[in-house]
C-alpha cells in the first residue's frame, strides 16, 4: 500500500506515521527527517537545504524530489510506504505521479490556531527521533532512550508562524488535488493520539 500522510506542521502527522509504519509494517519516508539527516552528516545538500529550513520556507523542489525519488527506490519501498511531508506543493504531486501511484492520502484535518501552542511545546530526541509536548516529559528527558530532549529550531515561535503560512499557501491546495483523484481520506486530527490512530485504521480499511 503506497500512502500519503498529510497535514499542517504540528498536526502529529510524525506521531501517526510512526504508528501506521509498525501496524502496516511499511517504511516511514519522511523528507523532513532524510533533510535533517543530510544536515547533521554534513552533506552538500544538507548544506543547501539548512537555511530554508531555518526560516521555516520549502526547501527548493529539485533537491526533495531527488532524495525522495532516492529513497523510494531502495528496496524496502517495494512492499509500499508511507510519505510524510511529500508532496509540499502540487509541482511536487504532479511529479510524484510520474514516479508512482498512491493508493490513499490521509489528511489529519485540524485547527490552524490551535496549532502555534502545539508546535512551540513540541520536544524532540536528537539521537532516536521521539517527539513529545514539554508537559508530558517534565524531566526533559528522552522517554525512550534518555537523551536530553531538544527544541527543533523550526518549532520556535516565528518560524512556526511561517511554517502555517506556507502551509496554507502551498499544501493545503493538496487536499482538492488528492479528493479529485478519488483517493483522499480526512481524518479528525483534534482527537486524542489513539482516537486518531484508530480513524485512520478504519480509513485504510
Ligand atoms: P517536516 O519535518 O516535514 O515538518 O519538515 C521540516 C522542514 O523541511 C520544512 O519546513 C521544509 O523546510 C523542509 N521540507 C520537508 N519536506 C519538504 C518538501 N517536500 N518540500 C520542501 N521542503 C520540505
Amino acid at each position: 500500500m503506497n500512502l500519503i500522510i498529510m497535514g499542517a506542521p504540528g498536526s502529529g502527522k510524525g506521531t501517526q506515521a510512526a504508528l501506521i509504519c509498525k501496524t502496516h509494517d511499511i517504511p516511514h519516508v519522511s523528507t523532513g527527517d532524510l533533510l535533517r539527516k543530510n544536515i547533521a552528516d554534513g552533506t552538500e545538500l544538507g548544506k543547501q537545504a539548512k537555511a530554508f529550513m531555518d526560516a521555516g520556507a520549502l526547501v527548493p523542489d529539485e533537491l526533495v524530489i531527488a532524495l525522495l525519488k532516492n529513497r523510494i527506490a531502495e528496496a524496502d519501498c517495494k512492499k509500499g510506504f508511507l510519505l510524510d511531508g511529500f508532496p509540499r506543493n502540487k509541482a511536487q504531486a504532479e511529479i510524484l505521479d510520474t514516479i508512482t501511484h498512491i493508493d490513499i492520502a490521509l489528511n489529519l484535518d485540524t485547527d490552524l490556531n490551535k496549532l502555534v501552542d502545539r508546535m512551540a511545546s513540541r520536544r524532540v530526541c536528537p539521537v532516536c527521533g521521539y517527539s513529545t509536548s514539554a508537559s508530558l516529559a517534565p524531566d526533559g528527558k528522552c522517554k525512550e532512550c534518555g537523551a536530553e530532549l531538544i527544541i527543533r529550531d523550526d518549532d520556535k515561535r516565528e518560524v512556526v508562524e511561517n511554517r502555517l503560512k506556507v502551509y496554507e499557501k502551498n499544501t493545503a491546495p493538496l487536499i482538492d488535488y488528492y479528493k479529485a483523484k478519488g483517493v483522499l481520506k480526512n481524518i479528525d486530527g483534534m482527537q486524542s493520539i489513539d482516537a486518531v490512530n484508530a480513524a485512520i485504521e478504519a480509513a485504510l480499511k
